[in-house]
């Protein structure tokens, strides 16, 4: 069970000595102690919260440029290499992953995708990516293995990441002392830095730290949801495969060779109760259906239903805190967006944290929420777009239906309109 957080505070100052005060009128007023842990670091140069492909990405850039960084993250290792999320990587997560030297088991394991196939109403065409983007294509490898690759070779470099660590204050960052309180096997430990990364998801301490009026928050909850699996079931197709069906929306996808991740769209109050097993495989089977195709079944190992939504704030800094993936946006996963739009914000964060250590500048740090902005509201147009699409949103033949029928009519015809599908898919290369 989840405990209770206290928050951060700028307001509260922790010293060297473990002495916390409070601003108070002019002065400052003791309000605790907090003990030191001897046995663990108690400084670094950029606290990280949470091990996610962002805090992990983070960590690998900040250590190869020699800067001095520790991640602090809520769950065991076991529960953050199982957790089954995405698995779409864009090009750009691809060739960050192989620069980082983690790219061993993704180039043996991950399967390139040179494609996608999109259906309506049974009718299905093909968007050639490495055709229409100069060779840039997108790559199914699970966010898990990603995640174990980044987590063995944070430890072999060094890197300290403490699991089961839950930060539950974030103090200082409007000063230049800031620091990390956190809850570890039932004692409370502080870590001092200079800058506050937080990588820590949606649920994450690091945003509603934010004072609530430096930021504006833009959100959407869809009418649907994805009711996802996992099966032991040899994928149907080489590509995925993106349906309308006048039934609901429909995604094949897949894991590995023996392993397919599907989806159908279901009501936001429906439950797993109402599907079993057999029910989803016929749903799955009509809803894909085109000429020729058929649908491999298996024993299904795992299935949610996810709601769908898109979230942000518009800025991610504040003082020496700094926000990047989940906990600054949300995608709904038609685009395959969220964990590579952790990776792009980390590329912009690593670039101006090394910039400053190196150069003694903040201005690339100032520049930090502008320049990760530009992808992310790239990647929620994209995504809505995506689900705008494929989703029924109305009766079979309504108006919405056939702007929709319209689209997909001219993505057929036109190879400007399928250009622009294919490079906001395999992720834009310049923003
Ligand atoms: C069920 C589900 C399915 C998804 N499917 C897809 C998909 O198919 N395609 C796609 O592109 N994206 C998908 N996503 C989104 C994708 O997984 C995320 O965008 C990605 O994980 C974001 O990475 P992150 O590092 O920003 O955050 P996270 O991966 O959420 O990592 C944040 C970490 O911070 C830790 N943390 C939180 N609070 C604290 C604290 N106080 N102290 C210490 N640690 C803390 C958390 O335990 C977590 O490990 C899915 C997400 C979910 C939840």
């Amino acid at each position: 069970m989840r405990r209770a957080r206290t928050g951060g505070d700028d307001r509260k100052i922790l010293r060297q000595d473990g002495n916390l005060f409070q601003r108070s009128g002019e002065g400052h007023e003791k309000i605790g102690t907090i003990k030191f842990n001897a046995n663990l670091k108690q400084k670094t140069q950029v606290g990280i919260i949470g091990a996610g492909p962002a805090g992990l990405t983070l960590a690998l850039l900040l250590h190869r440029a020699t800067i001095d960084c520790v991640i602090l993250e809520y769950r065991s290792r076991e529960y953050v290499e199982s957790r089954v999320r995405a698995g779409l990587l864009e090009q750009n997560t691809v060739d960050l992953l192989h620069e980082l030297g983690v790219a061993n088991r993704l180039n043996k394991e991950g399967l390139r995708h040179r494609g996608v196939y999109l259906s309506f109403d049974e009718q299905r065409i093909r968007i050639p990516f490495d055709e229409l983007t100069g060779g840039r294509c997108i790559t199914i490898y699970g966010q898990q293995e990603v995640l174990k690759d980044q987590v063995q070779a944070c430890i072999e470099k060094g890197i300290e990441i403490l699991f089961e660590a839950e930060v539950t204050e974030i103090n200082g960052v409007a000063t230049n002392s800031s620091s990390l309180v956190y809850r570890q096997n039932d004692e409370q430990h502080v870590l001092s830095c200079d800058f506050v990364a937080g990588c820590d998801g949606f649920h994450g301490i690091a945003r509603t730290s934010l004072p609530n009026n430096i930021y504006n928050e833009f959100r959407k909850d869809y009418p649907f949801s994805w009711l996802g699996i996992l099966a032991h079931a040899k994928p149907s197709s080489d590509e995925l495969v993106y349906a309308y069906h006048q039934r609901g929306f429909a995604l094949h996808s897949l894991r590995s060779e023996t392993v397919s991740r599907l989806y159908i769209q279901v009501d936001n109050d429906d439950r797993l109760e109402n599907w079993s097993d057999d029910k989803i495989w016929n749903e799955l089977s009509l809803r894909l259906q085109t000429e020729g195709f058929h649908l491999n079944t298996g024993a299904i190992f795992e299935k949610a239903i996810t709601p769908m939504r898109s979230f942000m704030i518009d800025n991610l800094q504040y003082g020496r805190l700094f926000l990047a993936g989940d906990a600054a946006h949300i995608v709904p996963p038609t685009g395959g967006k969220g964990l590579n739009l952790a990776v792009a914000d980390i590329k912009w964060l690593a670039g101006a944290l090394i910039h400053f250590y190196k150069h003694n500048k903040e201005d690339q740090l100032q520049g930090y929420t502008a320049n990760a902005l530009r992808r992310v509201w790239r990647a929620q147009d994209f995504s809505n777009f995506m689900t705008y699409l494929f989703h029924k949103q109305a009766a079979h033949g309504s108006f919405e239906y056939n702007l929709q029928k319209s689209k997909f009519d001219y993505i057929r015809l036109s190879k400007a309109y399928a250009t622009t599908i294919a490079e906001n898919y395999v992720g834009l290369k310049d923003i």
